[in-house]
C-alpha cells in the first residue's frame, strides 16, 4: 500500500504554496476553436462570462496569509509565492487584478510575492505600463505567424493575429528589457501550423523560443471527436518530418519531445537524481512515495475559479475541487482534502502495484478517471517498455553526445 496523506501534509503544502492562480474572469474576447473551454471539451463548468468578486480573492488571501504568517516569521529566507491571473482573458478584469495587488501590498507579508499572467495579448497595449510597474511575468498565447494562428479568432470569427502582433511590437519597442526578461510565449501545435514555422516565426520576430504544446487530449466531447482528430498534430511526428530536425531540436532543447524523453530517462535511471535532500542520506528504495506521479493537493499550486471552486491545478477538470470560497469565508478543510485525495489514490493503487513504472510515474491522477467515473490507467509500463526506453535514449545520446553535458548544466528544477 502506498503512502496515505493526512491533513498535516496538506497543511504543509499550503505553507510552502508556490503559486495561487485566480481565474479573475470566465469572459474572453477571443473564441479560439481548440480552447479547453470550447464545446470541443467537457468536464469544465459552463462559461457564463462570470467575474470573480473581490471578496473571493480577499478571503483566499486572508486564509493563506494566516497560515503563512507563523512559518514565514521563522524562515531564514523569505519564501516566494506567485499570484497568477488567469481567464478567460484576465485583462478583461484588470480592476480586480489591481485590487488584489493593492490588497497584497497593504498586508506587508514577510514572503516575497510575484505576479504572473497568461494572456492573449489583445489588450496589452492598454495595460502594459501597469504590468511593467508591478514586474509581472507574462505568458502570451500565440501560435506563430498569421496562417499558424488561424484558430485564434475573435467572437465574430475574425483573425486576431494583426492586433496581437502590433501590441507585441509596441511592448517590445516601449519596454525592451521587460519584453526580453518577462515575456514568454505558448503555442499550440495543430494542423494549421508546424514546429518549423513556429520556431522560425518567434526567433525571427522576437528572438525567443516558445513553449509548444499539443491539443489537450483529455475530456474531448464525444460529439467533437472528429473535429479534434482533424486538428490534432503530434510534436514528435511533426518534428520527424522536418527537414531541419536536428537544428530545430537544438533550438527547442527541453521543449523537444526526444530531448525531454532522454532527460527523464536519465533522471529516473541514473541513480543520481534526488527529489529531496534527505534522499542523499538514506536508501531511496525505503522512501515511500505516493501512488502515481501526481503532485499531492496544493504541492505546486492552488487554482481558484471565478465561481469560487478551489482546485489543485488549472489544467484539470473542475469536478476535482477540494473546497469553495464565497463572499463570507473559505471552506477548505485540510483533513477532508486528504481523505478525498486518498480515496482517488486507493482506486488506482492496485493497478499501480503491478506496473513497472510505479516509482517514476509521470501520470496525473486527475486524468485517470474515465467516462464511467472509474479511475483506470491506460499507460501501464512493462519491463520491456523500460528496456526499450533505455535503448532509444542511449542510442539518441550516442548520436548527440554533447547533449548529456547540456542537460546536466542547463536544466534546473523549480
Ligand atoms: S496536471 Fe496534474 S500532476 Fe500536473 S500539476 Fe496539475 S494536478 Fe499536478
Ligand atoms: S503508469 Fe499508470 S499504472 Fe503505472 S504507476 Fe503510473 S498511474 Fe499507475
Amino acid at each position: 500500500m502506498g503512502v496515505r496523506l493526512s491533513g498535516k501534509d496538506i497543511y504543509k503544502n499550503l505553507v510552502a504554496l508556490r503559486q495561487v492562480i485566480f481565474e479573475v474572469t470566465e469572459a474572453c474576447n477571443l473564441s479560439c476553436e481548440y480552447c479547453g473551454y470550447s464545446t470541443m471539451y467537457d468536464g469544465y463548468d459552463k462559461r457564463e462570462d462570470k467575474r470573480m468578486p473581490f471578496a473571493y480573492a480577499k478571503n483566499i488571501i486572508d486564509y493563506l496569509s494566516s497560515i503563512w504568517r507563523d512559518s514565514d516569521s521563522e524562515a531564514e529566507i523569505a519564501p516566494v509565492t506567485t499570484l497568477g491571473f488567469y481567464g478567460g482573458e484576465p485583462l478583461l478584469n484588470i480592476d480586480l487584478i489591481r485590487q488584489i495587488v493593492s490588497y497584497i501590498e497593504s498586508l506587508g507579508l514577510k514572503r516575497t510575492i510575484r505576479y504572473a499572467m497568461t494572456t492573449n495579448a489583445t489588450l496589452l497595449n492598454h495595460y502594459i505600463d501597469y504590468l511593467v510597474e508591478k514586474d509581472f511575468t507574462l505568458l502570451v498565447s500565440l501560435d506563430g505567424d498569421k496562417d499558424s494562428n488561424a484558430y485564434r479568432i475573435t467572437k465574430d470569427g475574425c483573425p486576431s493575429f494583426d492586433r496581437v502582433f502590433e501590441n507585441l511590437q509596441y511592448c517590445k519597442n516601449r519596454y525592451p528589457a521587460f519584453f526580453e526578461n518577462n515575456i514568454s510565449f505558448n503555442s499550440v501545435l495543430q494542423d494549421k501550423s508546424s514546429i518549423d514555422q513556429i520556431v522560425y516565426f518567434f526567433k525571427e520576430n522576437f528572438g525567443k523560443i516558445p513553449r509548444i504544446g499539443e491539443l489537450n487530449p483529455f475530456h474531448v466531447d464525444s460529439n467533437h471527436l472528429l473535429k479534434y482528430k482533424g486538428m490534432f498534430r503530434s510534436k514528435m511526428d511533426c518534428l520527424s518530418h522536418s527537414s531541419h530536425r536536428d537544428a530545430i531540436a537544438e533550438e527547442l532543447f527541453m521543449e523537444d519531445s526526444c530531448i525531454s524523453h532522454v532527460f527523464n530517462t536519465l533522471r529516473y535511471n541514473s541513480g543520481n537524481f534526488f527529489l529531496y535532500y534527505r534522499e542523499l542520506f538514506i536508501d531511496s528504495s525505503l522512501i515511500q512515495r505516493t501512488t502515481t506521479g501526481t503532485c499531492t493537493p496544493f504541492m505546486l499550486r492552488m487554482f481558484v475559479t471565478a465561481r469560487g471552486k478551489i482546485l489543485p491545478c488549472e489544467k484539470i477538470s473542475h469536478d476535482f475541487f477540494y473546497g469553495k470560497v464565497d463572499k463570507e469565508r473559505v471552506n477548505l478543510n485540510v483533513d477532508d482534502v486528504a481523505i478525498q485525495y486518498n480515496q482517488y489514490v486507493q482506486t488506482i493503487e492496485k493497478q499501480c502495484t503491478t506496473c513497472e513504472g510505479r516509482n517514476n510515474c509521470p501520470q496525473c491522477i486527475y486524468e485517470l478517471r474515465n467516462k464511467n467515473g472509474n479511475f483506470c490507467c491506460t499507460e501501464m509500463i512493462s519491463r520491456k517498455d523500460i528496456e526499450q526506453n533505455l535503448y532509444s535514449c542511449y542510442t539518441y545520446l550516442q548520436k548527440h553526445p554533447h547533449l548529456y553535458q547540456q542537460l546536466v548544466e542547463n536544466v534546473s528544477f523549480m
